[in-house]
């Protein structure tokens, strides 16, 4: 009985870790995926600097580093 319990334990702790390391893991991905998107630079239509594509802001003609410079190109 007390061999049973024991037994259970274990399997009890098994289960929780590796529902633990792959809950983990999933993060570990969903964080790489959202620094790949956040090094991914595109230049501003109107001056040029190269800014974050998730900062930047999109036009008709194309992204832009602020609301200034797409109202300039695109008034
Ligand atoms: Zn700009």
């Amino acid at each position: 009985m007390k061999f049973l319990l024991v037994f259970l334990v274990v399997l009890v702790i098994a289960w929780r870790w590796r529902a633990w390391r792959e809950s983990a893991q999933r993060g570990n991905r969903n964080a790489k995926v959202g620094d790949a998107s956040a090094a991914e630079m595109i230049p501003c239509h109107q001056c040029g600097m190269h800014l974050p594509a998730n900062e930047a802001i999109a036009g008709k003609l194309g992204h832009y580093c602020s609301q200034e410079h797409r109202l300039k190109v695109e008034p």
